[in-house]
Order: structure tokens, then sequence, then C-alpha cells
């Protein structure tokens, strides 16, 4: 029997609050342990927590992103549970109402074609503390400095079919809540963590088989490799005729594999009730409002849109790739470039130069309303493509203004047509014997002549109009002969 994986998730971002949920501690990580704590974060009697708006609006911004419904009013309960890092013996958490539901983020499925995984909902809670194992002691240790850290649980519908999926749904959500500022997203301290929830069933069937839930992945490849490890297994459970338990289960990254960590054949019963100490959480339609605006544009409406104004495919979405580049890009616009000119010289140039400088765009000393000029520049033809070129290094490094260095360094570019064609008529009489092969038919000349109206022009001649000229000069008669131009003839010797 064919069997097909179903697999939903539950992210924990951390959101990117300087201070935790419910108290003033900062959410520093890295500090020596336990001393980012106070009574309401390690969970001393009496203490009250009070509400971090910012991390509520963080947490709201999100949902708009996502496509969510925002709850004006959320409430808070008390997931009980016991743990030692968990002081409070319960998490604060929100059941029902939670502060979105709905939404989804679209990926591409493994057939390629476009499939939305919904959510089901993002609800608030406080991290735990953090239990520290000492083996060489014998002993453990408890450093609360994570407990009250303000965290969004993002919750999928099970519409993810494979590792690939999966991994792609979260490296999506990542980079679209990086790019909000709503977490910081920093993998390696935990601040993007994943469980995982995977069931097989036979194929076409519409009831879910019994699944395993794998806990705590925060890296893109383990949730890629733990999700193929436990089809497998799953898989083999089911053609041995055995039975899949339903359990959680850690992933060992250095073996590869899942390994139980405890039965879930029991529901388990958290004994949620509403947390008395806090107050519902308020989104109010203003506020709502106000974030809604500062929502960037999302990376579909940014494409069409660069593509409106003029920009190849490849050109913009290598602009929407790079980290500050869009912005960049629309301040050049807003300041006057013509956005194809301004594509490719922070494209061919600016970005490049970035790159290796280990600037982002918008911090270089070379702002959007220099490159708007430089792009002018370009675009009337006062600078060729390689005037551009050499002076960019010197006009990125030190924020030159790119009119006066023209000016100071005479570089302007000259398409007056009376100072070209003397320079033409000269190049053309300096080399008789190659004006006589072109007029007898070796077009390609032209570009020796170019080359020595370039040199006469210090390199300042606008190469088109160059040619252009010189075309019409070669054409003419020479003296001492009949004939000329490209079916040259007898004349074709001066
Ligand atoms: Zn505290």
């Amino acid at each position: 029997m064919e069997m097909e994986p179903v697999i939903g998730l539950e992210i924990h971002a951390q959101l990117n609050t300087r201070t935790k949920l419910f108290c003033a501690c900062p959410t520093e990580f890295g500090a020596p342990p336990n001393t980012n704590i106070c009574e309401v974060c390690t969970g001393q009697p009496g203490a009250l927590p009070r509400m971090n708006g910012r991390a509520l609006e963080l947490a709201a911004k999100a949902g708009l992103a996502l496509g969510s419904r925002v709850n004006e009013r959320s409430l808070f309960s008390r997931k009980n549970y016991f743990y030692p890092d968990l002081p409070n013996g319960f998490q604060t958490s929100q059941l029902d109402p939670p502060i979105c539901e709905g939404g989804g983020l679209e990926i591409a499925a493994d057939d390629g074609s476009p499939k939305l995984v919904r959510l089901n909902r993002i609800h608030m809670e406080d991290d735990a503390g953090k239990c520290i194992h000492d083996e060489a002691r014998g002993i453990s240790l408890i450093d609360l400095n994570r407990a009250g850290t303000p965290l969004i649980e993002i919750v999928t519908e099970p519409d993810i079919s494979s590792a690939r999926e999966a991994v792609e749904f979260l490296k999506k959500l990542h980079g679209l809540l990086v790019r909000l500022g709503v977490t910081r997203g920093r993998l390696e301290e935990g601040e993007f963590r994943c469980d995982v929830n995977i069931s097989l069933k036979p194929r076409g069937a519409s009831e879910l088989g019994v699944r395993g839930e794998i806990k705590n992945l925060n890296s893109f490849r383990f949730v890629g490799q733990a999700i193929d490890y436990e089809i497998s297994r799953q898989g083999a459970v089911y053609s041995s005729g055995g039975k899949v338990l339903q359990e959680t289960l850690h992933f060992d990254s250095v073996r590869g594999e899942t390994r139980s960590l405890r039965s879930k054949e029991e529901a388990h019963d958290y004994r949620y009730f509403p947390q008395p100490d806090l107050p519902p959480a308020e989104v109010s339609p203003d506020l709502l409002a106000r974030l809604r605006q500062e929502l960037p544009e999302n990376p579909e409406d940014a494409l069409a849109r660069l593509l409106g104004s003029g920009l190849k495919e490849e050109q913009a979405r290598l602009i929407l790739e790079r980290r500050g580049a869009l912005d960049y890009f629309d301040a050049c616009v807003v300041a006057g470039a013509a956005a194809p000119r301004a594509a490719s010289l922070m494209l061919e140039l600016f970005l490049p130069f970035c790159q290796k400088e280990g600037v982002s765009p918008l911090e270089s000393a070379f702002g959007p309303d220099l490159m708007a000029r430089l792009a002018g520049l370009a675009d009337s033809g006062t600078l060729g493509r390689r005037k551009v070129q050499e002076l960019s290094e010197r006009m990125f490094r030190e924020g030159a203004d790119p009119e006066k260095l023209t000016r100071d360094l005479g570089l302007s570019q000259i398409s007056d047509e009376g100072e070209l064609m003397g320079m033409a008529r000269r190049a053309v009489a300096e080399s008789p014997a190659e004006a006589a092969k072109y007029r007898a038919g070796q077009d390609k000349i032209l570009s020796f002549f170019v080359g020595r109206l370039m040199k006469l022009s210090g390199g300042r001649a606008e190469p088109r109009k160059a040619g252009e000229l010189l075309r019409a000069v070669l054409a003419e008669i020479p003296d001492g002969g009949p004939g000329g131009g490209a079916d040259g003839g007898e004349g074709a010797r001066p």
C-alpha cells in the first residue's frame, strides 16, 4: 500500500524585544546565568506580570503579514505543567482566543505548482528557563535568564507533504519574519525553532494516521533530515504490520535518527485556565492600521512593480534578493533616476562594491541622491560606460559628487558633432592605407578608426556617435579618385 506523509509544523519565534514578555528584564543572550531575572520571571509569590506592548505589536504584525485575522482582544491562559525550569509551575500562553487566527503562506509544492500552507493560529507565550546538566559533578543546574522571553508560536494546518516542502516553508517564513523585524531569527541561539508533527496515511485516504512529534529542531537541515528519517521509519513499521505509536521524539543530529522521548498515549491535560493576573491583550483598530502601514511590500508585489518600471526579470530578482537593495533602488528612483539605469548601475557596480566592502547599500557613503545624479550623467551621454566604471570606486568610497568629479577630471564625454567630426577627419587622414582597405570592403577596419578617434579625444568621445561620423567620413570620395564606400572598387586607392 502506498503511503503519503502528512506534516504540520509548530514554529516558535522569539520576538525581537529588548525586554521580556511580562517584566523589564533584558532578553539578551549569553549573560551569566541567573543575572537577567526578577521576581516576576522567577515566579515569586505575589509578583504581578505586566504585558510588553512591543511584543504584542510584533505578534500582530506577523499575523498581518501572513494574512491572519488579528483579534482585537485575545486572552492569556495558564498552561499548567511541572518542569524544573518553569518557576511558575505554568506557562503563560494563549488558548482561546489567540492573537491571530487563520492565514497562510504560499510555497512551491513538490510538483512545482503553488501551494498554500494554511495557518491554524498564532499565539503568544513566554519561554521557559534552561536546565544545564553537569554530568561531571552529577548535578543539574537551572538558568532562568531565558524564562519569560516573548515567543510567538505559529501553528500550521497539516498541509505539508515532504521534507522539501517543510524546509521551503520554514525558510520563507523565517525570511519574512526577519525582514519584518518580528524576530532576529538567529537559529543557533534558538530564536527560531520548530516542532514537526508527522504521520503517514494510505494515499488518498481522508483519515490521518497516528503521528509522531519531533521536538525542538533549530536548523533547516535537521528539519529535512528528521522528516525523511521519520517517513522511512514509520513506513517500515507499517509495512512490517506494526503499529506506529503516538509519541514525542527527539532528533539525534549526530546519528541522523529520531528517538522516543516519551509516549503520548494519554492525551495531555494542561488544565488551561484564564490567567487572572493579566487583562486581555488589546490590538485597537488604530494600532492595526498603523501596523498595516508599516508592513513592507510582499515579494510578489515588489517583483511586479519592478517589472512594471522597466526592469528585466533577472535585474528585478537580483535587487529583491539583496538585503537593502530594494530600499536603495526605490530611493534612487525617488531622487530622479530612471529605473532601468539605476538598476544596471546598482547591479554592475554598486552592489558588488558594497558586498566587497561589507556595507549595506543604505549605509554606504554613496547615497541614492548621488546615484541618481550619476545615472543622469550616464543617461544624458555626458559620461560613457567606461568612464562611469572608472569613477565608480572613488565615488562609492568617498561619496564624491559625480558631477564635480567629472568636471574636475575633465571626463565628460564629447558628443558635440562638430568637435567629433574634426577628429574623425583627422583619424581618417592620418591612416590612408586603412581607409583604402575599408573602402575596399573591409568593414571591420572601422573599429580601428574608432580606436584612433578615442585616442585623439582622450577616451572621451561618445563611441556610437564616433562610429557614425567615421562611417560618413570614410564614405566620402577621397581626393584623387572616384568611388568610395563599402562596395569599394577602383577608387579605393588613395
Ligand atoms: Zn524578570
